[in-house]
């Protein structure tokens, strides 16, 4: 599909197609990495009126991540496509991905009307390795990296505002991962405060996703319900005494001594516990094995561990294997335990750009996607992307 080099840029400032030559973006291939989030803390403040509960919560990008490579489709394609690898996710029109690219030329299409309405269909590929459904945002940060993906692919850009407009229509969490970094959400998570990298090496974590289903509406329910923390002060105390060390400049030393504070600053968990009874049980046995505080990411199952190094975080997975290959540790739901091994997000240098690539890996407001694989000798990978493929972020896992 081509458009009228002239009508586009005259009328909005667009890149556009010339009506003889390839497609704009033809030939580019976008590399985009998809972080997962942990909520360090979650506080739920209220009720509003249109339904949705506002939050405080202190968020924070992982190595661990999803990679989309998005690229203009050849002409003769006539829709927008989705192909995944990695982790069995829908590559329907209901994955988030394909809804923000429809989302993005939506809202392009008002702002430069002369040019916006007619942008060539994108082919998109995704390595899935977040764990879906698990309180981890792997389809928020999917759709944030494909809004991205998609203006950089068709060369346009939108004002802030309708971009933030457009993530907030997506998803909660999308606000957060457009804004790439730690941040204090509020609201219902469209008001992103970005806060400072840690002062040093971010700390690891362990990720230990049970293989059950939990729906964030349900456990959202649940806490309408009744399903609350006794003390109902104490996460919002921890989560803005959390955020105010952060902004001042914290360091990693002083986060993991706050660790058994933060695993009481998470008002889902009884509501998480309500819906899923047997998680309250996984939550104890994990904890006697790994000695430490068990911390819950949003509205869960996935609970995390927090350590100083990643050679401990990846101890702590074998510890976990081990644990459920003798029946130490209950197996949950029909689906597969998960463990993994991630970091915290750090500062990197930023990525490479190839030729006929752009690698427009983006993480953290300076980090790279430096997950680390189970079987890699190395902690940090560098990031990049090629021709044929996404650079593939790696966690250790074990499924
Ligand atoms: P939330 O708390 O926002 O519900 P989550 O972090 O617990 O999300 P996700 O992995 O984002 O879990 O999956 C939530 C739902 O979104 C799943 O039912 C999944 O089928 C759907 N989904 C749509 N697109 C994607 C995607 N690209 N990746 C993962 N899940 C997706």
């Amino acid at each position: 599909m081509t458009r009228d080099r002239d009508g586009a840029e005259g009328g909005s400032g667009m890149g556009a197609g010339s009506g003889e030559g390839p497609p704009v973006g033809a030939g580019l291939h976008i590399v985009r990495f998809a972080p997962a989030k942990l909520n360090l803390t979650l506080a739920v403040m209220g009720r509003r009126d249109d339904g949705y509960h506002s939050l405080h919560s202190v968020m924070v990008p992982l190595m661990l991540g999803d990679a989309l490579t998005v690229s203009v489709a050849p002409q003769a394609i006539a829709g927008d496509t989705l192909r995944v690898s990695g982790l069995a996710v829908s590559p329907g029109e209901d994955n988030l991905i394909l809804r923000a690219v429809v989302a993005v030329r939506a809202a392009l299409a008002l702002e430069h009307p002369r040019a916006g309405a007619d942008l060539p269909p994108l082919s998109v590929r995704l390595v899935k390795r977040i764990p879906v459904a698990a309180g981890l945002g792997g389809g928020s940060s999917d759709a944030a990296a494909a809004i991205e993906a998609a203006l950089a692919a068709w060369q346009t850009t939108l004002t802030p505002a309708s971009k933030a407009a457009v993530a907030a229509s997506l998803g909660s969490d999308v606000p957060f991962f457009l804004a790439q970094g730690p941040a204090v959400i509020t609201g219902r998570g469209e008001f992103v405060e970005p806060l400072p990298a840690m002062q040093s090496e971010p700390p690891a974590v362990l990720l230990v996703t049970p293989g059950l289903a939990v729906s964030t509406p349900a456990v959202f329910g649940a806490f309408e319900g009744g399903a609350r923390p006794a003390d109902p002060a104490r996460a919002r105390i921890i989560s803005e005494n959390l955020a105010a060390r952060l902004r001042a400049g914290m360091t990693t030393t002083a986060l993991l001594q706050e660790a058994q504070q933060l695993a009481a600053a998470n008002d889902l968990l009884p509501a998480a516990i309500s819906v899923a009874g047997e998680l309250e049980v996984f939550i104890r046995s994990l904890e006697r094995l790994v000695g430490r505080p068990v911390c819950q990411s949003g509205s869960g199952p996935t609970q995390w561990v927090m350590y100083p190094t990643l050679a401990d975080a990846r101890k702590a997975v074998r510890m976990v294997r081990l644990a459920v290959a003798r029946g130490n540790l209950p197996t949950l739901g029909d689906g597969e335990l998960s463990a993994i091994a991630t970091l915290i997000a750090g500062p990197t240098a930023p990525p490479p750009v190839r030729r006929g690539v752009q690698s427009d890996v983006h993480f953290g407001r300076a980090n790279g996607p430096r997950t680390v694989h189970n079987d890699s000798g190395a902690d940090v990978g560098a990031p990049g992307g090629s021709a044929d493929g996404p650079p593939e972020p790696k966690g250790d896992r074990s499924r």
